[in-house]
């Protein structure tokens, strides 16, 4: 039985995490449960899962909560909860299912106590890659991804030498705004923002897909995942979302992972790994597909793509500030403070202020991320909309 921390419970990956948990009652159990402020569903959660802690992000619901629950639950509550869960004594496996950099202290922790750790969350990687690299090869913690494009590079090189690995093709569906125009780009509302055509997903890594913001740091995500360098790594549009990835090798053999668009898959495998457990999903019919698409990203009608692969080469500090920045400008856009065009505005602005540490600690990260996040809302003020 592996005993599951679901971090993020309530979110769209947290949800799909309980599903399986429920689908495989001898092989897994939910732990531990954690919540932004749905303290509603995690309620009906709490019942159906029986975990001994949950956490609470919200102080004021997490309070409520502690009031309400059964005698038996140990409600926490805020990051420091979060970290309590990862360090925990009767925890085999943390899900890391919450978005942006929140991530990373309970990442951590769970690297420091050795945890199996399966995430879907990239900031953290993408802000602190080589020290989380570091970091987990000294406590011998494994991260297993559960991000789809990183779940099918993991597959492709399982039992292979990395050294012999000549590129990742790391596949982008291309999102709802593909082919856009000039014109038409800058007059791109919220709502259509928020509707991607292959996979329904949380409002961030949404919002990510349409900017292809969430292809950079998928990028920066395969580097701290697998350590290799930006420049084995190339971006191919594919809209059908059917290949989540492929692998070249020196021998010019190329191996892809397909399957459905749907994220029960590499989740599942990342909870069951290293074996593969029975799925009722359908299955894949290539037949019926009849063909598959391919071709080079637009950089120039996707900025996001192009500074978050500018970043990536320049290292250190630099994409820890990409993602401090992009945090920022996304939550003005989903406020609707800012236009969809003025997200890549902002990080650029902050990028080019940012003067880079190489080799940071976690206290550069920090202090980075900080000074990006105060930057990128004086930025995002001046790009305001007129109301
Ligand atoms: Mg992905």
């Amino acid at each position: 039985m592996k005993r599951i921390a679901v971090l993020g419970s309530t979110g769209s990956i947290g949800r799909n995490t309980l599903n399986i948990i429920r689908a495989f009652p001898d092989k897994f159990s939910a732990c531990a449960l954690s919540v932004n402020d749905n303290t509603a569903e995690l309620i009906h959660q709490i019942k159906e899962f029986l975990p001994a802690q949950v956490c609470v992000n919200d102080p004021a619901k997490a309070a409520e909560l502690q009031r309400t629950v059964a005698p038996g639950v140990k409600v926490l509550c805020g990051p420091q909860g979060l970290e309590h869960i990862c360090k925990s004594k009767d925890v085999d496996m943390a899900v890391l299912a919450i978005s942006g950099s929140a991530a990373l202290g309970p990442l951590l922790a769970a690297i420091d106590n050795k945890k199996q750790i399966a995430t879907a969350n990239k900031e953290a990687l993408v802000m602190a890659g080589e020290i989380i690299r570091k970091r987990a090869a000294k406590s011998g913690a494994r991260i297993l991804p559960i991000d789809s494009e990183q779940s099918a590079i993991w597959q492709c090189l399982e039992g292979q030498e990395i050294s012999k690995l000549r590129r990742i093709y790391l596949t982008a569906s291309g999102g709802p705004f593909l082919g856009f125009t000039p014109g038409r780009m800058k007059k791109i509302t919220l709502k259509q923002a928020l509707s991607h055509p292959r996979w329904k997903m949380g409002r961030k890594i949404t919002v990510d897909s349409a900017t292809l913001m969430n292809k950079g740091l998928e990028v920066l995500e395969a580097m701290a995942l697998f350590g290799v360098g930006a420049d084995k790594i190339k971006v191919v549009i594919h809209p059908e979302s059917i290949i989540h990835s492929m692998v070249e090798f020196v021998d010019g053999v190329v191996m892809a992972q397909l399957s459905i668009t749907d994220m029960r898959i590499p989740i599942q495998y990342a909870l069951s790994y290293p074996r593969r457990l029975a799925s009722d999903l359908p299955g894949l019919d290539l037949i019926k597909l009849g063909s598959l698409n391919f071709s080079e990203p637009d950089t120039r009608g996707f900025p996001c793509l192009k500074l978050a692969l500018q970043a990536a080469r320049k290292s250190g500090t630099y994409p820890c500030v990409l993602n401090a920045a992009n945090e920022v400008a996304v939550e003005e856009f989903l406020k609707e403070r800012i236009d969809f065009i003025s997200i890549p505005k902002v990080v650029e602005r902050v990028l080019t202020r940012h003067k880079g540490i190489s080799d940071p600690g976690i206290e550069d990260i920090l202090a980075s991320a900080d000074w990006a996040r105060r930057i990128s809302l004086e930025i995002a003020g001046k790009l305001r909309k007129a109301d």
